[in-house]
């Protein structure tokens, strides 16, 4: 059994970070419908200059 590729999301609107496959519809934290940005590289295994620029 393999693992199910996981994804980082950062809601845009109250800042809350989760793991999933793909971003909710709405957020679990604000229970608002935002938009998510990808913060899969948000790690510090992942940090760089690769970094998404739209974290931070
Ligand atoms: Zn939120």
């Amino acid at each position: 059994m393999s693992q199910t590729p996981q994804m980082t999301w950062k809601c845009s609107n109250c800042g809350y970070t989760f793991p999933a496959a793909q971003p909710p519809e709405k957020c679990p934290s604000c229970k608002e419908k935002c938009e998510f940005l990808d913060a899969t590289c948000y790690t510090p295994d992942c940090a760089g200059p690769g970094q998404d620029p739209r974290i931070g």
